[in-house]
């Protein structure tokens, strides 16, 4: 068994309803997201692939239609966009059109990271 991951960055404005007042996250503000997208299977023994990147790409890509250029808050199931809540609603959107689906990074920023497995 192997593991691939693909990186998709989408550039999308938030802001969280529920932190405390006068807290940064409460105000309206952008970053540039990154969605690391893991999948594991077994290695094809004719193609030499777990699967295509492309097929990674493609599945994602109604995903980023929505994410991209958004303002996150406005789309439905994102009404509190943490990163948390942005993993599991790619999760939720990702994983029917990829079975292979294992794992879900979201960075807000380069330091932050928020790691979702689809456990409840
Ligand atoms: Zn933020």
């Amino acid at each position: 068994m192997m593991e691939l991951c693909k990186s998709f960055q989408f550039e999308a404005a938030h802001r969280l309803p529920n932190v405390v007042p006068g807290h940064k996250c409460g105000r309206l503000h952008g970053h540039s997201f990154v969605a690391e997208i893991v999948v594991r299977g077994p290695v094809d023994p004719h193609f030499g692939w777990v699967m295509d990147y492309a097929e990674i790409k493609a599945a994602f890509r109604p995903l980023y239609e929505q994410l991209d250029h958004n303002y996150l808050n406005e789309l439905p199931g994102l009404e509190n966009p943490t990163s948390e809540h942005v993993a599991r609603w790619i999760w939720a959107h990702l994983q029917p059109r990829l079975p292979l689906l294992v794992e879900v990074r979201v960075a807000e920023t380069c330091t932050a990271k928020c790691v979702y497995r689809g456990e409840t």
